[in-house]
């Protein structure tokens, strides 16, 4: 593990909920072996980078604090069986660096407990089942400003409510007849307590239990006691759950349940330039606008894995933004610049060239080759050096030569004199053309002298290229990935437009023709590389191979949107 990835495991970022976490401990409310939180998705899409920030807070608190996490899938909605999405949590959470306790949860596993408990709220007077239609329900609930109104049902007998609900239970009625509502007060300020629903018919096979139950239970109702079940200390969840926390705790209140879980709320992650919803990020995948849920240019954990971003980086990011009470939307270029820092330590420097031009050296013999040192990390002494070849024939980026320089350009140009990386200075002297007047070739002559970068005369030259010697290079295939959306909210679209007009035409190049060092190509897929002077790169996760090299660019070396910005903002 590098330095920084051990930083992001082990450095403990303070906050307030970390803050009520160490209360507790101090206090002696919990000892660290009671800690636990738990992490709760629902198993119908892919995790993206906001849950990676509920991850890292619920396992990386359990982690510090000496206390256990759970994975519990929120299976509280029938439905077809998804064992992608099941399967694909668990593989991101494990990527993440995290684990959790004992085998995987299910909610649909306490659908017998909730039953039960339910069952004593009736018997408290605390339930009811109502007659009413969804509908009938949701116009008789009030607004902010006036009370609801009571069901004409609402005063049922315990008896009748303990028969019809095992009657619920049973199958006896149809899809929406009758619900189990709580039974608290119409008029309260808080719409949530005005009789919220438990527990709806539907009669649905679910994905674990089958038919076995054709009532299901509603999220209010089941999250409590789920983390009571499982002995949930602090159940952490997003600030649209604050105004629910009055009800999570009323419903546990009369159950018998010792110690209860404690409900605090952080704002979500949002980030500019992408969006974040799973039915949105299911639009990109199903209408094609990205070639999957792991493809590099969304913000799934997969896709930001096949990106190049690592663990650490993630969680390096996440911690950088840290827990607060105030929603807001993240710069995307921060979560750049944390995977930037981290490769600039830890990736191997090497020469592609993206969009090759050959040249040709007239004064080196024909079928020499030398072998030059060049430096791996010079961020890292240690990683030590590696010889590249030197010959007649290299390539060299089309966009280093100039035949008519424009203004304070150092690269190459006719008559004039560059060094090339690692290698010798190199002076051009003819341009070839085809007949379309494209340059197709450079003829250069060589320096001898200027071996290693350096003339004994102490001659000068501003420029430096990088380049790729040409009989041993090989061929590869880049992916030139930039930001999906090309506006940094591409949510906010006006009335009758869609944020899929927002995508960025350009978010996808693929060079076919780049030629890189031999090197590159026998690296293991999701190695991560800095192309000199082009940014950092990954050797694809799937496709890449010594035989058909293909890699994806990761981050430039410099925030280019941040340049951009400036220069439309006239600076
Ligand atoms: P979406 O709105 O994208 O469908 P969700 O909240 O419905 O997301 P769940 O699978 O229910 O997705 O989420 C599991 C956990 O991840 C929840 O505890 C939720 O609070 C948390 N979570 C989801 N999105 C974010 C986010 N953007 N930032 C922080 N936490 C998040
Ligand atoms: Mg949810």
């Amino acid at each position: 593990m590098s330095e920084l990835e051990e930083k992001s495991m082990t450095s403990a970022p303070t906050d307030f909920i970390r803050d009520i976490v160490r209360e507790d401990l101090a206090s002696g409310k919990y000892t660290p072996d009671d800690i636990r939180t738990r992490f709760p998705p629902e198993p119908n899409g892919y995790l993206h980078i906001g849950h990676a920030k509920a991850i890292c807070l619920d396992f990386g608190i359990a982690k510090e604090f000496g206390g256990k996490c759970n994975l519990r899938m929120d299976d509280t909605n029938p439905g077809k069986e998804d064992r992608e999405y099941y399967d694909s949590i668990q593989e991101d959470i494990a990527w993440l660096g995290y684990e959790w306790d004992g085998e995987v949860k299910f909610a649909s596993d306490y659908f017998p407990k909730m039953y039960e408990f339910a069952i004593i709220l009736i018997k408290k007077g605390l339930a009811y089942v109502d007659d009413q239609s969804a509908e009938e329900i949701r116009a008789t609930r009030g607004t902010p400003f006036e009370p609801g109104k009571e069901s004409p049902w609402r005063n049922r007998s315990v008896e009748e409510n303990l028969d019809l609900f095992e009657r619920m239970k049973n199958g006896e009625f149809p899809n929406g007849s009758k619900t189990l509502r709580a039974k608290i007060d119409m008029a309260n300020p808080n719409i949530n307590f005005r009789d919220p629903v438990m527990y709806r018919i539907l009669h649905e096979a679910h994905q674990r239990t089958g038919n076995q139950w054709c009532i299901y239970p509603m999220y209010d109702w089941a999250h409590g006691l789920e983390d009571s079940l499982e002995g949930v200390t602090h159940s952490l969840c997003t600030l649209e759950f604050e105004i629910h926390r009055p009800l999570y705790n009323w419903f546990l209140e009369p159950l018998p349940i010792p110690r209860k879980p404690r409900q605090i709320e952080f704002s979500r992650l949002n980030l500019t330039y992408t969006v974040m919803s799973k039915r949105k990020l299911l639009r990109l995948v199903q209408e094609k606008f990205v070639s999957g849920w792991d493809d590099p240019r969304m913000p799934t954990v997969r896709g930001l894995r096949r990106r190049g971003y690592t663990p650490g980086s993630i969680r390096n990011f996440v911690a950088s933004v840290g827990i607060t009470k105030f929603n807001g939307v993240t710069d995307v270029g921060i979560l750049e610049n944390t995977l930037r820092e981290e490769l600039n330590h830890e990736a191997s420097r090497y020469m592609a060239v993206l969009h090759p031009l050959k040249v040709v050296i007239t004064n080196y013999p024909e079928g020499q080759i030398e072998w030059l040192d060049a430096v791996n990390n010079p961020e890292k002494p240690e990683a030590g050096t590696r010889q590249i070849p030197f010959g007649r024939e290299i390539y060299i980026e089309q966009d280093d030569f100039k035949e008519i320089p424009p203004p304070k350009y150092f690269r190459l140009t006719v008559g004039k004199e560059v060094r090339l990386r690692w290698g010798y200075f190199i002076k051009c002297d003819e341009v070839v053309k085809d007949d379309a007047g494209n340059i197709v070739e450079l003829r250069c002559t060589y320096d001898p002298e200027t071996r290693g970068g350096n003339a004994p005369d102490g001659r000068k030259v501003k420029g430096t290229i990088h380049w790729v010697e040409a009989s041993h290079a090989a061929t590869a295939t880049v992916r030139e990935y930039d930001r999906l959306f090309q506006v940094p909210e591409p949510d906010v679209v006006p009335e009758g437009h869609d944020f899929t007009e927002n995508l960025n035409p350009d978010s996808l190049r693929v060079l076919e023709d780049v030629k890189i060092e031999a090197g590159l190509a026998k690296l293991a897929p999701e190695s991560r590389v800095q192309f000199e002077r082009q940014g950092y790169f990954v050797a694809d996760r799937y496709d890449h191979s010594e035989a058909k090299p293909v890699f994806n660019k990761i981050v430039g070396l410099k925030d280019s949107w941040a340049k951009i910005v400036q220069k439309e903002a006239g600076k």
